[in-house]
């Protein structure tokens, strides 16, 4: 186990074959440690608003005569089976993203039109807190890949933004196209994060107050999602903050190439 045999035949020693064993065990260990943290992970999140679910419906039955408890319990039966719903569409999300392939169906997207969706979904979170969110600048060129996926990944950042600020604050996304790249930034005015977390803050589950996380209905599975989607672009997610002081996430993306295919020589037919 672990170990890949190669029986190869190399064409310059003619007939001779050459046995090749590779042991290859650590990576498949590592792997193998990976699923199971990740099996771990996902039964214990979703134990926690089952359970939650389940006592509260105990206590529902008890409560029978007492309205106004029947009406909290209902009301929590309610938060706990959203936080369900929201828990499993993620954990779908990101198994779906860690299989091959994802972008299979992939085309050019304009990518300021992606964010002008994605801040139109927050729009009524933000105006909850009276957050304003200032879009600026422009990308210049499509980004090649799948515009559903791209949308997530910029919802979910500028979800974050909003959540972890205070009322009244403002939520800036910055777009500007520089040396073949899409840069594209969500900065907050929030609590922000501090350095030894944000390195901790793209894994799967990973929560700096799993109390305030789970209160303003977050998963712990946002940032992941964004890291693999990004990724699975060719691009790559960075974070910069200070505590207190709020945060900015950029993510840079591969343009496609000026005129690839508007060139008029690519044009069938004219
Ligand atoms: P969650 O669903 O808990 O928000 P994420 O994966 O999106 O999960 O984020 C992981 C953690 O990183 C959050 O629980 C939060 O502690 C922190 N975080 C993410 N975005 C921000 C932000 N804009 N400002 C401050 N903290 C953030």
């Amino acid at each position: 186990q672990g170990t890949i045999i190669v029986l190869a035949r190399v064409a310059s020693l003619g007939e001779e074959y050459v046995l090749i064993l590779a042991d290859d065990r650590t990576e498949i260990t590592r792997t193998e440690e990976i699923r199971n943290d990740f099996v771990a992970n996902v039964s214990h999140e979703l134990k926690t608003p089952v359970g939650a679910i389940s006592l509260l419906a105990e206590a529902l039955d008890d409560a029978a005569e007492d309205q106004e408890a029947v009406r909290r319990f209902a009301r929590r039966m309610h938060k706990e089976s959203a936080r369900l719903s929201a828990l499993v569409q993620d954990i779908i999300e990101l198994s779906r993203l860690q299989g091959a392939d994802v972008v299979r169906r992939g085309r050019p997207v304009n990518i300021n039109t992606v964010i002008a969706e994605a801040v139109d979904r927050n729009r009524l979170p933000a105006e909850s807190k009276q957050i304003d969110i200032v879009v600026g600048g422009r990308i210049n060129e499509p980004v090649y890949g799948d515009p559903d996926l791209l949308m997530t990944a910029f919802r979910n950042l500028i979800d974050n933004a909003i959540r972890y600020s205070p009322e009244r604050t403002r939520v800036g996304v910055g777009l500007r196209s520089r040396d073949g790249l899409a840069e594209i930034s969500v900065t907050d005015q929030g609590i922000g994060i501090t350095a030894e977390e944000q390195e901790r803050v793209f894994e799967r589950f990973y929560r700096i107050d799993a109390a305030r996380s789970r209160q303003t209905g977050g998963t712990g599975l946002g940032l992941s999602i964004v890291k693999h989607v990004v990724s699975n672009h060719g691009g790559e997610v960075t974070v910069w903050s200070q505590n207190g002081q709020g945060s900015t996430f950029t993510v840079r993306l591969p343009e496609m190439e000026p005129d690839a295919d508007t060139s008029p020589d690519d044009k069938p037919g004219g």
